[in-house]
């Protein structure tokens, strides 16, 4: 029997490593990873038509008037949004689609498409999660404390905005992506 498409959401703060547990659920699942459309400048080792397309406010615009985004966020002051055909032609190819998006993109497309799982990874602790941010060094001092912040405002609303099935602490790696790989399973039974 042909295998069932999921779109599969992954949330959390930075610095959780959600990227490494969606990196090992592509891999062992042979999943597809949804690239977002973004206007915010490209990072260090970000790769376009990888890891995002960088593309400007009015191309962003654009698509979004032509309802060519699933779902749309301003987060940071940039936008971010999800293409709308490549997940439609996953699903409809019995694939497991992964959207890494923030917790107000997960509200849309739950109220949109009801059968998607969706996993929050919170941070361990408010320190350790301080950390990870610093180790990092991709930032300076004060886009870590505004990530730190933001990251404390979306774990609340995550909890509370009912859109996610489940949480995953990532106080370790290898349970964190087996539970992953568990419920992605259950959820295409
Ligand atoms: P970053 O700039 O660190 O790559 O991402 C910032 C935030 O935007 C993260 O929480 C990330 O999950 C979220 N994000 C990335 N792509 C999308 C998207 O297409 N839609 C929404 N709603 N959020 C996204």
């Amino acid at each position: 029997m042909a295998k069932q498409g999921l779109l599969l959401i992954i949330s959390g703060p930075s610095g959780v490593g959600k990227t490494t547990i969606t990196h090992e659920v592509e891999r062992r699942l042979g999943a597809v990873f949804s690239v977002s459309v973004t206007t915010r400048a490209p990072a260090a080792g970000d790769v376009d038509g990888q890891d995002y397309y960088f593309i400007d406010r009015t191309q962003f615009e654009t698509m979004r008037a032509a309802g060519d985004l699933l779902e749309w966020a301003e987060v940071f002051g940039n936008c971010y949004g999800t293409p709308r055909k490549p997940v439609e032609q996953a699903i409809a190819a019995g694939q497991v689609m992964i959207l890494e998006i923030d917790v107000q993109g997960a509200i849309q497309i739950k109220k949109l498409i009801p059968q998607t799982l969706a996993i929050f990874v919170p941070h361990p602790s408010e320190e350790v999660l301080l950390q990870r941010l610093r180790r990092r060094q991709r930032e300076d001092e004060a886009t870590i404390q505004r990530r730190f912040a933001k990251a404390k405002d979306e774990i609340a609303l995550a909890k509370t905005c009912r859109a996610y099935d489940h949480f995953i602490v990532n106080d370790k790696l290898d349970a964190a992506v087996d539970e992953a790989i568990t419920l992605v399973q259950n959820a295409r039974r």
